[in-house]
């Protein structure tokens, strides 16, 4: 955090008291203060990203009868597109990333990000079949600590927390239902919740990582 960021407790003042001094600041009077930047376009899919632990880091889930678990990390996706000045560089989040076997597809979100790094890399590296989740975690680590690029394909994500319960979460999928900008080039990152009226602000949510050439 930079000096002039420290916290600091703030004072109560009289902000007529004609001893105050000021800083001067500049403002775009045109901006929203109430709208955040749109996340980049579905139409940019797939993007090249480099791959960087996230802010919490690596947690573990308890397993069952009282072993140790599978484990998750937090991962931010830095955009990659030198030609492209508004969105190099830019950040996509993906929240939570575990070894957790899921049975549908008998592999884990994080070795399936492993596969598309190596597949990216085309070095012929390969995920082992038999393995541990501390080696997979061990593994993407080695990757974080490199920024390894890899393809991520993104899909604007909505959620409302008025209509969602413990049971259902209640979302918008897909930029293409958000409402088109004013010059018709991309869409807004806000819209009108119909069924309750309370605004959903669209987040870029990584569905899948692929192998990029
Ligand atoms: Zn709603």
């Amino acid at each position: 955090m930079p000096p002039d960021e420290e916290k600091v407790a703030p004072t109560s003042i009289d902000i007529f008291d004609q001893s105050l001094a000021s800083e001067d600041v500049e403002i775009d009077p045109a901006a929203n203060a109430f709208q955040y930047p749109p996340p980049p376009s579905e139409s940019g899919n797939p993007y090249r990203v480099k791959l960087v632990r996230g802010q919490k880091g690596w947690m573990q889930y308890p397993g069952k009868n009282g072993k140790p678990g599978y484990l998750a990390t937090d991962i931010e996706c830095r955009i990659v597109a030198p030609d492209n000045e508004a969105i190099d560089g830019k950040p996509l989040f993906e929240n939570f990333a575990s070894t957790m076997v899921m049975q549908s597809t008998r592999t884990s979100r994080i070795a399936g990000i492993l596969k598309a790094i190596y597949e990216t890399r085309g070095q012929g590296e390969t995920i082992p079949a038999h393995t541990s989740h501390l080696e997979l975690s061990r593994k993407l680590q080695e990757e974080f600590d490199r920024e390894a690029e890899v393809g991520v394909w993104i899909q604007w994500t909505g959620f409302c927390d008025v209509c969602s319960s413990p049971e259902k979460r209640v979302e918008v999928r897909g930029e293409k239902r958000f409402p088109p900008n004013a010059d018709g080039t991309g869409h807004l990152s806000e819209m009108e919740h119909k069924p309750c009226g309370s605004i959903i602000t669209a987040q870029a949510r990584i569905t899948r990582y692929i192998g990029l050439k």
